[in-house]
């Protein structure tokens, strides 16, 4: 059945599979198209952005992705999750005279929020990392697991050594690298499998000491997808590390990979699924960038096996999950939650609770049930109450829809939705979302320029004011930065984390869908190449028999 987004007007699609779903589930049909679905739940984490502020109840000061100025009551994530306090405390009776969100925005500018997102019992030495855990000795890197010694990437998992990474796992040694996979002692390779000692690859599996190469499989030495003799390749490979080669590199790469075929999606073992950036995936539909997903529609960033689930962000490891973001753990029927880890079941909008059941509009609740508004109900009471909110939700247009876009504690450009959907700063406001201005007045000169090599920078460079040649933002390098661009061989950048994470991102494609025709056989596919794309675009049987 085709609707009209109440957002942005957009006619959308609601499949006979999403009309069963939401039959089985109670759940009114949604309002909103797939897109502005997405980004009212994105605009509820902050991933990138780390301030420095006080503890609201220690007074200590503490790193943070609530800004200082933010309305929020936030406690550093060690006295969060102790007993010095009791989100019960901020309970309240269900008053029919406000609407839910109404009463629920009060509460949630009164229970506080831990400082970050991350799993801090098992991190070492990794403060300034978020939505994240298991990590050691790692420095601005977000939405990442089990690494060390990785620093300023998005999205990286059980890595070691890597520097300016987005979407890769299993890596060691890895440099500007994007969507790999178990690939050693590299730099500028792009949707790469198992390759090592090698430069600028696009779409290679298996590859050693290669550099220029597109579409190739099992291959040592080669240039310009040209076997070589190991001399050329030496040759070749000294013109990989100065920022001049780099930049002259990236020009030629970029236009040369035009040249070769791309598969219609992105991604391995996958069976009957629409989207991109999938593996292990079954019956997916229209979902993005997630990992062993089963039975699901509409899914950005989902792993761990993610069981029966619709309109989701970024959850893993969980089963029967509607309008929900950054939960996951153990987590069973959640609809409308946010930030809500470790075994829990039926919750509805919920923030920040966990190891909980029966829960309906909680904060911060943990290991309790039958609980509304932060206040204990008996089983029969909580039974009772609940279906005649939901029906005053229904009158007010409430139930149905993710907690709308002024509940968001962060700013529209502060989430990565200014990543996937950037807006102005008017468009933003009108939007009813919030907008973090940057003072420019702030930003001051640099006090150093990176030189052409990393043989050229000295240690005193640590003590120096580096100033981004896009943004105009201040940024520092740190010691284990300096140690690893030294082993890696690689120059300074020339930009601040933000810009060079935004590039990386915009290296890859959209989560849009299009249809196309493959460009070998004629067949219908749908990928996230649009028409306009330059590139060759390949069904999965066409771009297998073209490489191996
Ligand atoms: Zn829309
Ligand atoms: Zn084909």
């Amino acid at each position: 059945m085709e609707k009209i987004c109440k957002q942005c007007g957009d006619k959308f699609l609601i499949r006979k599979e999403d009309k069963i779903f939401l039959e089985n589930n109670k759940i009114p049909e949604p309002t909103l198209c797939v897109d502005c679905r997405e980004q009212r739940r994105i605009v509820h984490g902050n991933h990138i952005y780390l301030y420095k502020r006080k503890c609201d109840l220690t007074e200590k000061e503490i790193i943070s992705n609530y800004h200082p100025d933010a309305p929020h009551k936030v406690y550093d994530q060690n006295v969060w999750y102790s007993d010095k306090w009791d989100p019960m405390d901020f309970g309240r009776e269900y008053d029919f005279s406000k609407t839910f969100f109404e009463q629920f925005k009060e509460l949630s500018l009164a229970v506080p929020r831990p400082s970050l997102h991350r799993g801090f019992q098992y991190d070492e030495n990794s403060d300034y990392t978020n939505y994240a855990g298991k990590n050691k000795d790692c420095y601005m890197i977000f939405d990442s697991d089990e690494n060390r010694e990785c620093y300023y990437s998005y999205s990286i998992n059980s890595s070691e050594n890597c520097m300016d990474c987005y979407r890769v796992r299993g890596s060691q040694l890895c440099y500007e690298a994007t969507d790999c996979e178990k690939c050693y002692n590299s730099a500028f390779l792009q949707d790469c499998v198992n390759c090592s000692d090698s430069y600028f690859l696009q779409n290679c599996v298996s590859c050693k000491n290669c550099i220029m190469c597109s579409n190739l499989r099992n291959k040592q030495y080669c240039v310009n997808n040209v076997q070589v003799s190991k001399e050329e390749y030496e040759k070749q490979k000294a013109k990989c590390f100065s920022r001049k080669d780099i930049t002259s590199g990236n020009k030629y790469f970029n236009s040369f990979k035009l040249k070769f075929p791309k598969k219609s999606i992105h991604g391995i073992q996958n069976e009957n699924v629409v989207g991109d950036y999938l593996s292990g995936c079954k019956n997916a539909y229209y979902c993005f960038d997630s990992a062993s997903l089963w039975d699901c529609s509409y899914i950005f960033q989902g792993f761990n096996p993610l069981k029966n689930c619709m309109d989701i962000q970024e959850c893993g490891d969980a089963e029967l999950l509607y309008e929900t973001a950054f939960s996951g753990y153990g987590a069973y029927n959640l609809k409308f939650c946010s930030h809500s880890l470790g075994t829990s079941s039926d919750m509805e909008y919920c923030i920040h609770s966990q190891h909980a059941s029966n829960l309906f509009g909680c904060i911060g609740i943990q290991h309790k049930k039958y609980c509304i508004l932060n206040k204990q109900y008996s089983e029969k009471e909580y039974k009772e109450l609940v279906p005649k909110i939901i029906e005053q939700m229904k009158k007010d247009g409430e139930y149905g829809e993710f907690f709308p876009a002024d509940m968001s504690p962060f700013a529209y450009n502060e989430t990565i939705a200014q990543i996937q959907y950037p807006l102005t700063k008017q468009e933003a406001l009108k939007r009813g979302y919030t907008w973090r201005e940057e003072n420019k007045e702030e930003f001051k000169p640099a006090t150093y320029n990176p030189p052409n090599t990393i043989q050229e920078v000295k240690d005193a460079v640590l003590e120096e004011l580096l100033k981004c040649e896009t943004s105009g933002r201040n940024y520092k390098i740190i010691k284990a930065e300096l140690d690893l661009l030294r082993k890696l061989n690689m120059p300074l950048p020339t930009e601040c984390f933000f810009e060079r994470n935004k590039r990386r991102s915009a290296m890859r494609n959209k989560r849009k869908l299009y249809d196309r025709k493959c460009a070998k056989n004629g067949e219908d596919i749908i990928t996230t190449y649009s028409p306009g794309d330059p590139a060759i675009v390949y069904c999965e049987d066409c771009y297998l028999a073209e490489t191996y």
